[in-house]
C-alpha cells in the first residue's frame, strides 16, 4: 500500500494537504526531515502514515503528558495501534504497555522527552525495532525558541545512542529561521530537508485594538458573538481571575484555566470548553498547547504575550477547521512590563535574556506597525507574502498623512541625545518635561527640548513605537533598550524619504505645528548643527 492509499483507507481523506506528500516521501526514503507547517496544517499525519507503512515502531516525542492520552485515543480510533508511556502510569500498567510494545502490537509509542533520561527505558529501546522518531513541537529544542525545554536538548544528545539509528522527523508550527537552523543542527537534519509550507492562516483576521478599555471591548465582543467558542488569554493567573469575575458580573459564562488550579479542576474546565458546555475560556498560556478543538472562533489576548512566536501559536488556535476566526490583540504599552518582569525574574543566562527582550520588541513592533499584520508575522518567520486584506491594518480606512516633520523631530532628538536613551526619555525631552535627570543634561543634548510641547508624552511614545515598528529607529537589546537611528531613519532626516501614518483626526495635531514658523526655525537650526557634524544636508 502506498501513502496515498493509506491516506484514504486509514484516515479517510481524499488528498494531501500542502507539504504532507513531500515530507512523507522523504521520511519513507529514510531521510531526516524538518516539517514546518502552521497549526492545524496536519503535521501528525506526516509521521502517522509512515508509522503505518514502516516495519517497526514510531516513537513520538511530545512535550505535554496531559495531551498524550488524547493523541493516543485519536490514533487508536483511526485504527493505528498506539499507546503512551509516562509517569502517570502505575507500575503494572507500565509493564503491560511495555509487553505490548515488545510483542510488536504497537505502531505508535508516545513518550515525553524526559523518558530518554531513564536507563531502564533506554535499555528497553535497545531491544525494539524503532523505525522512526518523531519530535513534535520541535521548537522546544532550541534555546532561541519561545518554549525551550532542557529535556529536549538532552534528547538530542541521546538520539544517536538508539540502536539502528532510526531517522528523525521534527515538526513545529513556530520556528524563526534561527530556531529552524538550530533544530536542524541538533537533530542532524540536512538543510535541503527543511519542508516549509506557507505560514499564512488565510481564514484568520488579525486585529490589534489599541488604547481602548480592554474589559469593555471583551464584553462587547462576547455579547456580539454569543455561543461562539473562544479563548481569552491573560499573562498572569491573577488577571485570569480578574477577567473571569468581571465577566461573571456581566452575566457572561466562562471557564478558567491556569497553573494555580488543581488538576481535577483544570481537567473539568478544559472538558467543559472542549465539549461546548461553556463557550469562553479565560486562561494563561498554560492552556492550549496541542489542544485540537476545531471550532474555536476567536482568540483574544487581553495582554501582550512575550513573543510573536507565542502569539501566533496561541492566536492560531482559532479557526483550525478552516472557517473564519478572529485573532485579536488588546494592546496597552504598560503590559509589556509584565513580560519584562518575567524575563528579568527568569534564571536564563544574559544572552538568552537579551534574546527574549528582543523578541518582546518584535512583539511590540507587531502591535505598532500599520503594515499588514499577517504579512508582518510571515516576514518574522522568514516568508514573503502579499497583504491579506482581512487584518485590522488592511481594513483601516483612515487617510494616510505625511508625518515626516514629526518623524524628523523625533529622529533629531535621538541623534542629539547621542543615541544613548530610550523611548521614555526621548518623549520627555520632546514634550518639554521637567525632571531632575533632564536638568543634568548638557545644553547640546537638549536642542530638541519642548519641540513637541503640544503633544502628550504618551502620544509621542506611541509615535516613537510607530517609527520603531517602521524600521526608522532601532532599539538596543536588553531590559532598558536605547534607541538609535537606522539607515532608513537617517534617510528621513536627510529629507530623502517621507514618513506616512494613518492618524485619527483627534490625534492628528501636527498640521498646525507644521505652520509654526518658530518651530521650523528651531528645526532648521538643529539640522544645520546636525549637518556640520554628520554630513546631513540642511533643508
Ligand atoms: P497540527 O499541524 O496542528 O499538528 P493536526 O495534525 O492536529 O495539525 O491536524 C489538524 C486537523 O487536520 C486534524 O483534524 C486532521 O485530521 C486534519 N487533517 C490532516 N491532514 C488532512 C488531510 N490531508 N485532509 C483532511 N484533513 C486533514
Ligand atoms: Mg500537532
Ligand atoms: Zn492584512
Amino acid at each position: 500500500m502506498d501513502a496515498q492509499a493509506v491516506l484514504k483507507q486509514t484516515f479517510g481523506y481524499e488528498s494531501f494537504r500542502p507539504g504532507q506528500a513531500e515530507i512523507i516521501t522523504k521520511v519513507l526514503n529514510g531521510e531526516n526531515v524538518l516539517a514546518l507547517m502552521p497549526t492545524g496544517g496536519g503535521k501528525s499525519l506526516c509521521y502517522q502514515i509512515p508509522a503505518v507503512m514502516l516495519p517497526g515502531i514510531t516513537l513520538v516525542v511530545s512535550p505535554l503528558i496531559a495531551l498524550m492520552k488524547d493523541q493516543v485515543d485519536a490514533a487508536n480510533e483511526t485504527g493505528i495501534p498506539a499507546t503512551f508511556i509516562n509517569s502517570t502510569l502505575t507500575f503494572p500498567e507500565m509493564n503491560d504497555r511495555i509487553s505490548a510494545v515488545q510483542a510488536g502490537r504497537i505502531k505508535l509509542l508516545y513518550v515525553a522527552p524526559e523518558r530518554f533520561e531513564s536507563p531502564a527505558f533506554m535499555g528497553m529501546l535497545g531491544q525494539l525495532k524503532i523505525s522512526l522518531i518523531a519530535v513534535d513541537e520541535a521548537h522546544c529544542i532550541s534555546q532561541w525558541g519561545h518554549d525551550f525545554r532542557p529535556s529536549y536538548l538532552r534528547l538530542a544528545d541521546t538520539l544517536d545512542q538508539i540502536a539502528g539509528h532510526p531517522n528523525v522527523i521534527a515538526l513545529t508550527a513556530t520556528a524563526t529561521p534561527k530556531v529552524a537552523d538550530d533544530i536542524m543542527d541538533r537533530l542532524a537534519i540536512p538543510r535541503a530537508n527543511e519542508v516549509k509550507t506557507g505560514f499564512a492562516r488565510d481564514n484568520l483576521a488579525f486585529q490589534v485594538v489599541k488604547d481602548q478599555a480592554g474589559d469593555t471591548f471583551i464584553v462587547n465582543y462576547l455579547r456580539a458573538n454569543p455561543e461562539q467558542s473562544g479563548i481569552v488569554y491573560c499573562s498572569t493567573r491573577k488577571e485570569v481571575e480578574r477577567v473571569a469575575s468581571m465577566l461573571a458580573k456581566k452575566k457572561i459564562d466562562c471557564a478558567i484555566y491556569h497553573g494555580g488550579l488543581g488538576e481535577d479542576e483544570r481537567r473539568q474546565n478544559q472538558e467543559d470548553f472542549l465539549f461546548d458546555r461553556v463557550f469562553v475560556m479565560v486562561a494563561t498560556n498554560a492552556f492550549g498547547m496541542g489542544i485540537d478543538k476545531s471550532n474555536v472562533r476567536f482568540v483574544i489576548h487581553d495582554q501582550v504575550p512575550g513573543s510573536l512566536e507565542a502569539y501566533y501559536q496561541e492566536a492560531g488556535r482559532a479557526g483550525r477547521d478552516g472557517l473564519p476566526g478572529d485573532a485579536i490583540l488588546l494592546y496597552k504599552a504598560q503590559d509589556l512590563n509584565v513580560q519584562r518582569f518575567f524575563i528579568d525574574q527568569s534564571e536564563m543566562a544574559d544572552d538568552l535574556k537579551n534574546a527574549e527582550y528582543q523578541k518582546l520588541q518584535e512583539m511590540n513592533a507587531y502591535a505598532n506597525t500599520q503594515d499588514c499584520l499577517q504579512q508582518f508575522i510571515q516576514a518574522y518567520f522568514g516568508e514573503t507574502a502579499s497583504a491579506c486584506d482581512r487584518c485590522s491594518n488592511c481594513l483601516d480606512d483612515r487617510e494616510q498623512q505625511d508625518v515626516t516633520v514629526d518623524a524628523q523631530m523625533v529622529l533629531s532628538c535621538v541623534m542629539r541625545m547621542d543615541q544613548h536613551f530610550g523611548k521614555g526619555m526621548i518623549a520627555q525631552v520632546l514634550t518639554g518635561a521637567h525632571n531632575q535627570r533632564i536638568a543634568t543634561f548638557h545644553f547640546d543634548k537638549l536642542s530638541t527640548y519642548n519641540l513637541m510641547s503640544n503633544r502628550t508624552q504618551k502620544d509621542v511614545g506611541h509615535f516613537i513605537d510607530y517609527l520603531t515598528a517602521s524600521g526608522l529607529l532601532s532599539p538596543s537589546a536588553g531590559q532598558y533598550p536605547t534607541l538609535s537611528v537606522t539607515a532608513d531613519g537617517a534617510a528621513v532626516l536627510k529629507g530623502e524619504q517621507t514618513v506616512m501614518r494613518k492618524v485619527t483626526r483627534k490625534v492628528a495635531s501636527h498640521a498646525p505645528v507644521a505652520k509654526d514658523e518658530g518651530l521650523f526655525a528651531t528645526l532648521r537650526q538643529l539640522r544645520r548643527n546636525l549637518a556640520e557634524e554628520e554630513n546631513v544636508p540642511p533643508f
